[in-house]
């Protein structure tokens, strides 16, 4: 399954963007679901929207992951920084 640490690094970016717990635990077990290989990853916010969003994973930037949708959507879901190894 996919990594539940990455996930637990996006809630607050989703929370940010008005997504409720149970929103958010609905996008959990959805991405309990998706096996654990980006691109297949699958986009929380394109998910709770109906849509199919993938993430993929962008070239670690000053220790810094980032996961960007490829969606074609115009979703609010571009670039999103999933944590730092600090
Ligand atoms: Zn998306």
């Amino acid at each position: 399954m996919a990594d539940p640490e990455l996930f637990e690094r996006m809630v607050d970016d989703l929370k940010g963007r008005g997504m409720s717990d149970g929103a958010i635990d609905e996008a959990r077990a959805y991405w309990a679901t998706a096996p654990n290989n980006a691109p297949a990853l699958p986009c929380p916010i394109c998910y709770l929207s109906g849509g199919e969003g993938k993430l993929i994973a962008l070239p670690e930037q000053d220790g810094v992951e980032s996961l960007k949708c490829r969606s074609s959507s115009e979703a609010p879901c571009a670039d999103r920084t999933v944590g730092g190894h600090a």
